[in-house]
C-alpha cells in the first residue's frame, strides 16, 4: 500500500488530501484494499455506488458495449443514447436531456440554459440566485454559484451576476428578487456543504415565486436525487418540480457522466443547434450505464427500498446521537443522513476507517452517510457496531 501511495504521490497533483487506503476491489456494499481487509462502505464514492460493487448485470452491459462500440462523437446517433435519453426523461419528469461528462459540467449546461432563456425573454441580466453552504461544483461557473466563500475567493473574478440567499428563508429569496433574476439555483437536500434538507414550504413558495416571475426554478439533484432520499428525484418526494433538473453521480454508478434535464417550454427557448457541445458526452458507454442503471433501479425498486429502511437507519443514528455526547444532532433525508459533531468529522471518520467503516464528512462538523442503496438491515446494525468502535477511540 505504501509504495503504491508514494508512487501516486509523487505525480499527482495534490489537491486532495487522501486517506491512506489502496482499494482494489468491491463487493455489495463492501470494498477491499489491496492487504484483503474488507470495509463497509457508507460512502458509495461520494453517493455515487448506489447499486453497490460488483454488480453482475451492469458489469456485462458495460463489457458488452465496450466490445461492441464506446465513441461515436455526437455528429451520429446510437441506441445506448436513444435508450438512457428516454429512460430518463421517463423517470426525472422532464422533457429534454443532455448528457454531460460530470455533474459541474451538467451545472455548467444548466447555467447556459438559463442565461439563454432569459435573454430570449429580454432578460439580459439573468442574474442567478444561489444558496449558502451551496455546492455545485468546481469550474468557474459552478464555482460561482457555489455558496462557500473559501472555495470561490482564491479563483476571483469568477461569473457575474450571481447572489446567495439564506437556504430554507424564502424571504431572504424574495429580497434577493429583481426585475433581472433569471433563476433560482438549489439542491433539494444540500449535500457537501452539511446535509441540510429542504423544507416543503420552502421549496412550494420558491415555485410559487418563480411562476410569479417568470423565473426558472434548478435542482441540483446530482447527490440527492437517484432514488437516495427515497423517490426517483427529490422533487417527486416534495411534489414541487423544478424547470430544469441536474444529475450525476449515481446515474451511471461510477462511469463518469452527468445529464441536465429540462421542460419543453424551456428547451423551446434556449439551447439551439451550436449553443451547447462535448465530444464524449452521451457517448455509448455512458449512456449503456445511465440505461442500465435506471433499470436496475426499477427492477429492485430502489427509491422504496430507501423508504422502506430510512425509519431503520434513522432510528439506529439518533440512538448514537442520544448515547454519545460528542454528537450535537442529525440531519437527513433518506439514505443521505448527517451526524452533528462536536469533534472534528474528519478525526471520526479516520477513526471509522480503521474500524472497517468508510463514511465521509460535509464540512469540519458533520459525518455524512450516503450507503449505497441497496444495503441491508444487517448491515445497517454492522455499520452502528463499527462506529461505536471508532467512537471509543476518538475525542
Ligand atoms: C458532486 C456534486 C457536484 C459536482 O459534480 P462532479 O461530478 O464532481 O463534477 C455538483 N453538485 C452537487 C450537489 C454535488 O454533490
Amino acid at each position: 500500500m505504501d509504495q503504491t501511495i508514494s508512487k501516486a504521490e509523487s505525480a499527482i497533483l495534490h489537491t486532495y488530501n487522501r486517506y491512506d487506503l489502496v482499494l482494489e476491489k468491491g463487493d455489495g456494499a463492501y470494498l477491499y484494499d489491496t492487504d484483503g481487509k474488507a470495509y463497509l462502505d457508507f460512502g458509495s464514492g461520494i453517493g455515487v455506488s448506489s447499486l453497490g460493487y460488483g454488480n453482475k448485470t451492469l458489469q456485462s452491459a458495460l463489457k458488452k458495449q465496450i466490445d461492441q462500440l464506446i465513441h461515436t462523437s455526437n455528429l451520429y446517433y446510437h441506441e445506448p443514447l436513444a435508450q438512457a435519453a428516454e429512460k430518463l426523461k421517463t423517470i426525472s419528469g422532464m422533457d429534454r436531456v443532455f448528457f454531460a461528462n460530470s455533474g459541474t459540467e451538467a451545472i455548467e449546461g444548466a447555467l447556459k440554459t438559463a442565461r439563454k432563456y432569459a435573454k430570449q425573454k429580454g432578460n439580459s441580466a439573468c442574474e442567478i440566485i444561489s444558496m449558502e453552504h451551496s455546492f455545485h461544483g468546481r469550474s468557474m461557473g459552478a464555482l460561482s454559484v457555489t455558496g462557500t466563500e473559501s472555495y470561490r475567493e482564491p479563483f476571483e473574478p469568477l461569473v457575474g451576476g450571481v447572489k446567495f440567499a439564506i437556504f430554507n428563508d424564502l424571504e431572504s429569496v424574495k429580497e434577493q428578487v429583481t426585475e433581472k433574476t433569471g433563476a433560482i439555483l438549489l439542491e433539494p437536500v444540500q449535500g457537501e456543504g452539511g446535509v441540510f434538507v429542504a423544507e416543503q414550504s420552502f421549496l412550494q413558495g420558491l415555485r410559487t415565486l418563480c411562476e410569479e416571475k417568470g423565473i426558472l426554478l434548478i435542482f441540483d439533484e446530482i447527490q440527492c436525487g437517484m432514488g437516495r432520499t427515497g423517490s426517483m428525484f427529490a422533487w417527486q418526494g416534495y411534489g414541487v418540480q423544478p424547470d430544469i433538473l441536474v444529475m450525476a453521480k449515481a446515474i451511471g454508478n461510477g462511469v463518469p457522466v452527468g445529464a441536465f434535464a429540462m421542460k419543453e417550454e424551456v428547451a423551446q427557448n434556449s439551447l439551439k443547434p451550436g449553443d451547447h457541445g462535448t465530444t464524449y458526452g452521451g457517448n455509448p458507454l455512458a449512456c449503456q450505464a445511465v440505461s442500465t442503471v435506471i433499470d436496475l433501479f426499477t427492477e429492485q425498486k430502489l427509491a422504496e427500498h430507501v423508504r422502506r429502511l430510512t425509519p431503520y437507519l434513522e432510528e439506529k443514528l439518533d440512538t448514537l446521537l442520544a448515547k454519545y455526547d460528542l454528537f450535537t444532532g442529525r440531519r437527513g433525508k433518506g439514505f443521505m443522513q448527517g451526524l452533528i459533531t462536536s469533534c472534528p468529522a474528519g478525526k471520526i471518520v479516520e477513526a471509522a476507517k480503521q474500524e472497517g467503516l468508510l463514511l465521509v464528512t460535509a464540512g469540519a462538523q458533520v459525518v455524512r452517510f450516503l450507503p449505497p442503496l441497496i444495503i441491508t438491515e444487517k448491515e445497517i446494525d454492522e455499520m452502528t457496531e463499527k462506529l461505536e468502535r471508532a467512537l471509543v477511540r476518538v475525542c
